[in-house]
C-alpha cells in the first residue's frame, strides 16, 4: 500500500503529529486564557508589527508548525481585542466558553458543510434551533437556523417578510425584483434600532429613506401609539409595510421595546413583526422576570438572537426563529415544490432553502456543547451575575458626585462625567466624554465604548462577562474619574 500523500508530508499528518501539536495548542490556550486576567486589557499592536504584516508576501516555501505557533505566541496573541479579561466592558463581545473553543476545533476536523443532508451536524442544529423556539415560546412548527449573526439574521427575516408582504400584493419580488412599479415598501424602527436594520434596508431595495423612524419614550422603547398611528397613516395612502423591527435589548442602552403592544399592533396591521434580540435574547428566553416579554416575543414572525454574545459562544454564531420557517423556503428556496420528494419534509428540508447560504459551517456543535455543559440553570446563574454586577456599577455611578447615569437596560449602562462645579460648554463637555473613553482605553486598566445617548457623548459599559467582579468595576471607576479629572483640568486651563 502506498500512501497516496507521502509525497506531500507537510499535508498528511500522523496521528502522532496530531496529537504532539494539539497538545502543544492546548499549552498556548491555557496560557493565553489563564494569563489574561494578569495582562493589560488592550494594549496596541506595536507599529513594526503593523508594518510588517502590511508589507510580508505570501510564503513560498512552507514553515514547521512549532515555529508557526511560536509566532503566533509572541506576535498574536499579546495583542486582542481585549474581551475575556475581566474588565473589559467594550461593546457586546463576551468572553468563550472554553468547550465551545474546543467545539469549534472539533466541528473543523469533521469540516461538513451543513448545507443539508443526513448527517450528525444537520440533526444538531435542528436540535439547537428547536432548543431556542421553544425557549422563546414560539408556536409548534416554528423553526429556523443559525447565520453569522444578527445582520445576517436580520437580513434574512427582513428578505422572507419582503417576499412574504409582496406575494400578499401580487407581486412576485423574486422573479421580477423591484423593478417594475408597485407599492412603496416601508419598515418601521427607531433610531435605537441597530444598523443592521438600515444595511438590510438598503440591500433588499427597500432603501434607507423608507425605514419609518418611530419615536421613542423617555426610556428610548418605542412609543405604540406613534407607531400604530404611522402604520395606519401608511396604509390609509396605500404604501405596503413590510416589517417592523423591534428590539429587544437595544446595543446602545440595553433598552426593551414594549413586546406585547407592538404585537397586537402588527396583528392588527397584519405586519411582519421581527425582534432584534441579537443581545438581549438570553435573559428574556431564560430568567422568570421576563416571562411576560417573552410571551410576546413568542408570537413575533422572526426573531434575531446571537449566541456569541451573552451565551459566551465564539463568534461567529447568529439565530434566526422564524414562525412559519416555509415562509423563508419560499423567498429563498430554488427547489420547485413539484420536485421536492415525499422524503423532503420540513424535517429534512435542506438548510440552505431558508437561506442565502450554501455551504455552511457547522455552528451547533459549539452552541449544543456549551449548553450540554452549562445547562440552563447554568446559563441563568452567570447572566444574572452580570446584571447584578450592572446594578452594583449603576448603583456606584448615581452615588458618584462626578458621574451621572445616563441611561441603564439589561447589563448595559452608560455614564457621563461631569465633575463637580463644571464651568464649560456642553460641547466641550462631550469632547471629554468621547476623549475619556479613549484614555481609558489606552491606559490598558479596563476597557469601556464611547457611544452617543440622546445627542449627548456618553461612556458605555456593557457586562457580558462572569469573570468580572466588584472590584474590577471600582477599578474601572477609579480609572473614568482619574482620567475625567487629568482631561478636565486641561479642558479648563
Ligand atoms: C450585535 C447586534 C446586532 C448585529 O449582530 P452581528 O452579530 O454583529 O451581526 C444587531 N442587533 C443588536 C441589538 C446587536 O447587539
Amino acid at each position: 500500500m502506498t500512501n497516496p500523500a507521502a509525497d506531500v508530508p507537510a499535508w498528511a499528518w500522523d496521528e502522532q503529529q496530531i496529537r504532539r501539536v494539539g497538545m502543544a495548542v492546548a499549552d498556548i490556550l491555557a496560557d493565553y486564557l489563564g494569563g489574561l486576567a494578569g495582562r493589560p486589557v488592550h494594549r496596541p499592536v506595536p507599529e513594526h508589527l503593523k508594518r510588517e504584516w502590511a508589507a510580508e508576501a505570501p510564503p513560498r516555501s512552507g514553515t514547521a508548525p512549532d515555529e508557526i505557533l511560536a509566532r503566533f505566541t509572541e506576535q498574536i496573541a499579546p495583542y486582542p481585542l481585549g474581551n475575556g479579561h475581566p474588565r473589559f466592558y467594550g461593546w457586546v463581545n463576551s468572553p468563550p466558553a472554553v468547550l465551545a473553543v474546543y467545539a469549534q476545533v472539533l466541528a473543523a476536523a469533521m469540516n461538513p458543510s451543513v448545507a443539508g443532508g443526513d448527517h450528525a451536524a444537520y440533526y444538531l442544529e435542528r436540535q439547537v434551533v428547536r432548543w431556542f423556539a421553544e425557549l422563546a415560546c414560539m408556536p409548534d412548527g416554528a423553526g429556523g437556523l443559525l447565520v453569522s449573526g444578527a445582520s445576517m439574521a436580520t437580513l434574512t427575516a427582513l428578505a422572507t417578510a419582503r417576499h412574504h408582504a409582496m406575494s400578499r400584493v401580487g407581486i412576485d419580488v423574486r422573479a421580477r425584483g423591484l423593478q417594475a412599479p408597485g407599492p412603496r415598501l416601508l419598515l418601521y424602527a427607531s433610531a435605537e434600532a441597530h444598523g443592521c436594520v438600515r444595511k438590510a434596508a438598503e440591500l433588499l431595495g427597500i432603501g434607507s429613506d423608507n425605514i419609518r423612524d418611530i419615536e421613542t419614550d423617555s426610556l428610548l422603547q418605542i412609543r405604540p401609539d406613534h407607531l400604530a398611528a404611522t402604520l395606519a397613516a401608511d396604509r390609509g395612502r396605500g404604501d405596503l409595510p413590510v416589517a417592523v423591527i423591534a428590539s429587544a435589548g437595544t446595543v446602545n442602552t440595553g433598552a426593551i421595546d414594549p413586546m406585547a403592544e407592538i404585537c397586537a399592533i402588527c396583528d392588527e396591521h397584519e405586519v411582519w413583526l421581527h425582534v432584534d434580540a441579537a443581545y438581549g435574547g438570553p435573559p428574556l428566553l431564560l430568567l422568570p422576570e421576563y416571562h411576560d416579554s417573552r410571551e410576546a416575543l413568542g408570537r413575533a414572525d422572526s426573531i434575531a438572537i446571537d449566541p456569541h454574545k451573552w451565551l459566551y459562544i465564539p463568534v461567529d454564531a447568529g439565530l434566526i426563529l422564524l414562525r412559519d420557517p416555509e415562509r423563508a423556503r419560499h423567498a429563498f428556496s430554488l427547489v420547485p415544490p413539484y420536485l421536492r420528494t415525499d422524503d423532503q419534509t420540513a424535517d429534512t428540508a435542506w438548510f440552505s432553502e431558508y437561506g442565502f447560504e450554501q455551504t455552511r459551517p457547522f455552528r451547533a456543535l459549539k452552541i449544543w456543547m456549551a449548553m450540554q455543559q452549562l445547562g440552563l440553570d447554568g446559563y441563568r446563574d452567570l447572566i444574572r451575575r452580570d446584571l447584578e454586577l450592572a446594578e452594583y456599577l449603576r448603583a456606584r455611578v448615581r452615588s458618584a458626585p462626578d458621574l451621572e447615569l445616563i441611561a441603564g437596560g439589561l447589563s448595559i449602562t452608560c455614564l457621563r462625567y461631569r465633575p463637580a462645579g463644571w464651568m464649560g460648554t456642553p460641547e466641550q463637555l462631550d469632547q471629554l466624554n468621547h476623549r475619556l473613553a479613549g484614555a481609558v482605553q489606552q491606559a490598558g486598566r479596563a476597557f469601556l465604548a464611547g457611544t452617543t445617548v440622546r445627542g449627548q457623548a456618553v461612556l458605555r459599559a456593557c457586562l457580558v462577562n462572569p469573570g468580572a467582579r466588584r472590584s474590577d468595576i471600582d477599578v474601572l471607576l477609579a480609572e473614568i474619574l482619574r482620567h475625567g479629572a487629568q482631561l478636565a483640568s486641561r479642558t479648563g486651563s
